[in-house]
């Protein structure tokens, strides 16, 4: 069975870097360069995770993780926010728009993979944000 792993990211040196290390550890990556994209393709494939950026061209991230929550078919689907945004109240923005957790920029080649696999199986995201 296919472990199929959604991008939504606008950066290619990003982008590269995060297919190469999920390919490596098995997983089939889907890239999106927009939430659009990103949005259409999710529903088509109903991936087993989407890895999202915040900043995005167009619609950001949030707007991207609220749309993705708004499809009953993508509901059990772990939605990890990728940011480069440090900041206070960045985490609590994604959790609130939909997303089930949070990565940091710039990405650790240590310990991305474990912590992208921390969000498959067994968790499932916060209930209560009805939107
Ligand atoms: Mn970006």
């Amino acid at each position: 069975m296919k472990r199929t792993v959604l991008v939504i990211e606008d950066n290619e040196q990003n982008l590269y870097l995060v297919t190469f290390m999920l390919e490596k550890s098995g997983y089939e990556v889907v890239p999106a360069r927009d939430g659009q994209e990103g949005i259409e393709l999710a529903g088509r494939i109903t991936p087993i995770l989407i890895l999202l950026d915040i900043q995005l061209p167009g619609m950001d991230g949030y707007q991207v993780a609220r749309a993705l929550r708004s499809n009953p078919a993508l509901d059990q689907v772990p939605i990890v926010a990728v940011t480069s945004y440090a900041m206070v109240g960045d985490r609590e923005r994604a959790l609130a728009a939909g997303c089930s957790g949070y990565i940091e920029k710039p990405i650790n080649p240590e310990t991305f993979v474990a912590d992208v696999e921390r969000h498959l199986g067994g968790e499932t995201r916060q209930e209560g944000n009805t939107l």
